[in-house]
């Protein structure tokens, strides 16, 4: 089965909100807030960077594609 990663192909569409990471922290590591957080969002409005860390294996990532509102997200396989 090929592996699946998160991809943001998206990034200029992004708000913000950094429900991402509040997402990947809940689900990827069983904690509330953004702290630890296996994606890191920074910058400013228009233009925000989304920084993923590959380090880490994100298991939920269907999640985390569905959870943003401005579909800045993919899958991608290898
Ligand atoms: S959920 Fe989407 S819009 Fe919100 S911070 Fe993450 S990438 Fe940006």
């Amino acid at each position: 089965m090929p592996a699946r990663y998160l991809a943001v192909p998206r990034e200029q569409k992004c708000i913000g909100c950094r429900l991402c990471s509040l997402a990947a922290s809940r689900y990827e590591n069983r904690m509330l807030g953004i702290k630890g957080s296996p994606i890191t969002v920074k910058g400013k409005p228009t233009m925000y960077k989304i920084q993923i860390d590959y380090g880490k294996v994100i298991k939920n990532i269907d999640k985390i594609v569905s959870i943003c509102p401005q579909n800045c997200f993919d899958i991608v396989s290898s």
